[in-house]
C-alpha cells in the first residue's frame, strides 16, 4: 500500500517536473510558414511573441511520457483556443479590421490571400500553381489551401488560437478545416462576418491601390494618398506611398471582371459555410458598410 503511494507519488511529481520545464522555457518569436519570400506586412501579420502556455505544457508531457492526470490538470488551468474566422466578401475590410483584433487578442492573422501571393512573387511550387486562377478571380483548389492552413497552423504562434481571413472560402473547406481542429481537440469558436452590399464592393475594390512592401492600401477616392492630387488620373506616377514615396500597385484580381468573378464564388462557394456554422451558435454578423470605426465598435462587442 505504501508502495503504491509512494510510485504514485513519484510519478506526479515526475509530471510536475515535466510541466514546470516546459513552463520555463524561454518565448520566441516565430515566422510562418516558408511559402516563399513572404512580404513584411505579411510577416508582420504572422509574428507574434508568444511564451510557453498550459497546451504547450501537455504536449511536453505526452513527449516525455507524462501521464493523463497532468493533462486533466493543465485542461482545467488551460482556456479554450480562439479559432476565428473573419468572413466576408472581398473589399469588406477584412485587411482593415484583421491588425486590431491581432492587437486586441494577441493571436495571428493567417490570411490565405496573403501566403498565396507571397508565393506567387517568390516563384514557388505552389505560387506557380496558383497564379493564373487567382489573376483571374477563381479559387484555387481546397487541397492547396487546406494544406497550406494545416502547416501553419503548427506553427507555435497559433498555440493561443488565430484568426482564418480568406479561409474557408467553400463548405467543403470548411469540413476539412472542422475535421483538422477536432482531430486536435479543438473547434472553430467564432465566424465574424462582415456584410457589405456588392455594388459598394465594386467601387471599393476597383479604387484599391496598395504599398506592396508594407501592405499599406488606398484608395482613389476615400483614401487617397497625398501625392494624388484633385482631379489628377491614377496612375502608378501619381499613387505614391505616403511614407516612402514609392509607386503604389493595384492587385492582379482588383478589376471589374475578376471582381465579378469573385463575388459570383464568393456568394455560389462561400456564404453557404455560414449555415453550415449557424447551427452551433458562433456565427456573429456585423454591418461593415459604414466607417470603419464604428465597424471595429461593433466587432469589439462580439470579440471573446
Ligand atoms: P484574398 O486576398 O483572400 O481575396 O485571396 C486572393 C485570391 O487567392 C482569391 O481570389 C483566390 O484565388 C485565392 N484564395 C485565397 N484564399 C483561398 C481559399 N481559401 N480557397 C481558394 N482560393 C483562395
Amino acid at each position: 500500500m505504501l508502495g503504491t503511494d509512494l510510485l504514485r507519488h513519484t510519478a506526479m511529481l515526475s509530471v510536475a517536473v515535466a510541466v514546470l520545464g516546459a513552463l520555463m522555457q524561454p518565448a520566441s518569436l516565430v515566422q510562418p510558414a516558408s511559402l516563399g519570400a513572404a512580404s513584411p506586412a505579411s510577416l508582420r501579420r504572422s509574428a507574434v511573441m508568444v511564451g510557453q502556455d498550459a497546451p504547450q505544457a501537455i504536449r511536453a508531457t505526452r513527449l516525455t511520457g507524462g501521464s493523463h492526470r497532468a493533462e486533466d490538470a493543465c485542461m482545467m488551468a488551460g482556456s479554450e483556443k480562439t479559432v476565428m474566422i473573419l468572413f466576408g466578401p472581398p473589399g469588406a475590410g477584412k485587411g482593415s479590421q484583421a491588425p486590431k483584433i491581432v492587437e486586441k487578442l494577441s493571436i495571428p492573422q493567417l490570411s490565405t490571400g496573403d501566403m498565396l501571393r507571397a508565393a506567387v512573387a517568390a516563384g514557388s511550387e505552389v505560387g506557380k500553381q496558383a497564379k493564373d486562377v487567382m489573376a483571374s478571380g477563381g479559387l484555387v483548389s481546397d487541397e492547396l489551401v487546406v494544406s497550406i492552413i494545416r502547416e501553419r497552423i503548427t506553427e507555435a504562434d497559433c498555440k493561443e488560437g488565430f484568426i482564418l481571413d480568406g479561409f474557408p472560402r467553400t463548405v467543403e473547406q470548411a469540413k476539412m478545416l472542422d475535421e483538422m481542429l477536432g482531430a486536435a481537440g479543438d473547434k472553430v469558436s467564432l465566424v465574424l462576418a462582415l456584410e457589405v452590399p456588392d455594388e459598394v464592393l465594386t467601387e471599393r475594390i476597383c479604387g484599391r491601390w496598395v504599398h506592396k512592401a508594407s501592405g499599406r492600401s488606398y484608395h482613389v477616392k476615400f483614401a487617397k494618398p497625398t501625392s494624388l492630387a484633385d482631379g489628377a488620373t491614377p496612375s502608378e506616377e501619381t499613387m505614391l506611398d505616403d511614407e516612402t514615396g514609392e509607386a503604389l500597385m493595384q492587385r492582379a484580381d482588383d478589376t471589374e471582371e475578376a471582381l465579378t468573378k469573385r463575388l459570383q464564388g464568393y456568394h455560389d462557394q462561400t456564404v453557404p459555410i455560414l449555415a453550415h456554422y449557424e447551427p452551433t451558435g458562433i456565427v456573429s454578423k456585423v454591418d461593415a458598410n459604414i466607417k470603419p470605426e464604428q465597424v471595429w465598435t461593433s466587432i469589439e462587442k462580439v470579440l471573446p
